[in-house]
């Protein structure tokens, strides 16, 4: 025999698929390297792809034995809500003393699969000068990355991998109600960052629910379907995907861009594949960052395994 449900349970049920947020799971890195090694499999950068794969599965090892961090002060989580500022902010935070140690282990852990620009520069790594690691995992966070030169652009991916993680374990420590809610934005409502692109999930009523994906923290948070992400703009949305010979190579892909501030934020949909990662996603379809560049949108997505001199 089945209970009827209270109303109150009917509207726990009800509002499930329509969460303001969703946190990081336990194995977002190791789902994440599963669907790069699956999008590599005749992929044009399949070796680019694997190597991602590679470093995911480094972040996935650390974050599975990282001592769980603190969840921040009641204080400081009641201030944040109530004026929608994210409780583990990126922009300005303190790096922990043993964040260096992430980067040696990932590096440690992706060298044997690591292509020739970039063994050079983890045989430097040792030598490399502290204060300028630190700075450069500053600039990182604040997106302010000047990188200097060859190794100091092979390095950033791994400075990137190893904030990742550490901004994942700082947010998988945050309770649902900690994250501040009805302030959709551009930015992430845990750590402040940028989008790496944005997620259609499948709710519970069949529909389609958006969610932008945080670059650094892996939080996902709650955004308008046809609205543009980084400006909120609503109007003249218009979309762009990717045409090969037989057919498009990446249908559960597609460009959202927006006339108003001529930016472009990719959308991943689980109607289409329910195995689509934002993060892996992205990876696989900078010929689509391309397409959409040559029609005079620019990329607003920001991937930290993806940096340019
Ligand atoms: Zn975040
Ligand atoms: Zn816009």
């Amino acid at each position: 025999m089945q209970n009827l449900l209270t109303p109150e349970e009917i509207a726990v049920q009800a509002g499930a698929e329509d969460l303001p947020h969703r946190l990081p799971a336990a194995d977002v890195f190791a789902l994440r390297a599963a669907r790069l090694r699956q999008l590599a499999d005749g992929h044009a950068m399949a070796d680019f792809l694997r190597f991602a794969a590679h470093l995911a599965d480094a972040q996935d090892t650390l974050l599975r034995h990282r001592t769980p961090e603190t969840r921040p002060d009641d204080a400081h989580l009641q201030r944040c809500r109530q004026h929608g500022m994210p409780p583990i902010g990126a922009y300005d935070a303190a790096l922990p003393a043993d964040w260096a140690y992430l980067l040696q282990a990932i590096a440690a852990e992706v060298a044997p699969h690591a292509p020739a620009g970039l063994q050079n520069a983890l045989a430097d790594l040792a030598d490399f000068p502290r204060a300028r690691l630190d700075a450069l995992a500053r600039d990182i966070l604040r997106t302010e990355e000047h990188l200097a030169n060859a190794v100091e652009l092979a390095l950033a991916p791994l400075i990137g991998a190893s904030l990742q993680v550490l901004w994942t374990a700082r947010a998988r420590a945050l309770q649902p109600a900690d994250v501040p809610a009805g302030f959709e934005g551009s930015q992430c409502p845990a750590c402040g960052s940028h989008p790496v692109a944005s997620i259609l999930r499948i709710g519970d009523g069949g529909h389609g629910v958006r969610y932008a994906t945080c670059s650094l923290c892996a939080t996902e948070w709650h955004v308008t379907r046809i609205k543009c992400v980084p400006c909120l703009n609503t109007r003249d949305i218009a979309y762009q995907a990717l045409d090969g010979a037989s057919g498009n190579p990446h249908p559960a892909v597609k460009a959202e861009t927006c006339p108003d501030c001529h930016s472009s934020l990719k959308i991943v949909s689980m109607e289409r594949d329910p195995l689509v990662d934002a993060f892996a996603d992205d990876l696989a379809t900078l010929a689509l960052d391309m397409l959409v560049d040559e029609t005079g949108f620019h990329r607003a997505g920001r991937n930290l395994f993806l940096f340019t001199p």
